[in-house]
């Protein structure tokens, strides 16, 4: 999808704080922390809500949610807690509209969110 950002940071032609990437999966701290540690971990391949996932793109939850896993143990964050967070449409406030999974680490977590 040409004009989409997350496109865009995981193609290169946008800069991005990037902190992963694999064949599958990119991530990169958000621009706007809510968090010491606010990472997007996005797929390569772009997939607008996760109400248009299919079975056959399923398994990329996974490896976001790998990603995340080792992003917290490779910074420390892991025996403290670590929160991931998927917004699905506007309502959820989802505003970037590629899914992409929230870490957010380095506090105290408060529940429920917002
Ligand atoms: P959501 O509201 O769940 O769609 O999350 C989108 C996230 O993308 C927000 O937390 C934004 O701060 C973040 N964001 C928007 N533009 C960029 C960017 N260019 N680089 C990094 N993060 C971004």
């Amino acid at each position: 999808m040409t004009d989409c950002l997350f496109c865009k940071i995981v193609e290169g032609e946008m800069d991005a704080d990037v902190v992963h990437r694999d064949d599958d999966v990119v991530g990169f701290r958000d621009i706007n922390p809510q968090a010491p540690h606010h990472v997007l971990f996005v797929p390569t391949k772009h997939i607008a809500t996760l109400n248009e996932l299919e079975a056959d793109s399923a398994a990329l939850i996974g490896k976001l949610t790998m990603a995340a896993k080792q992003y917290a143990e490779r910074n420390g964050i892991a025996e403290d807690g670590w929160r991931v967070v998927m917004n699905c449409n506007e309502g959820a406030g989802q505003s970037v509209f590629h899914i992409h999974l929230h870490l957010l680490g380095g506090r105290r977590m408060n529940w429920p969110p917002g």
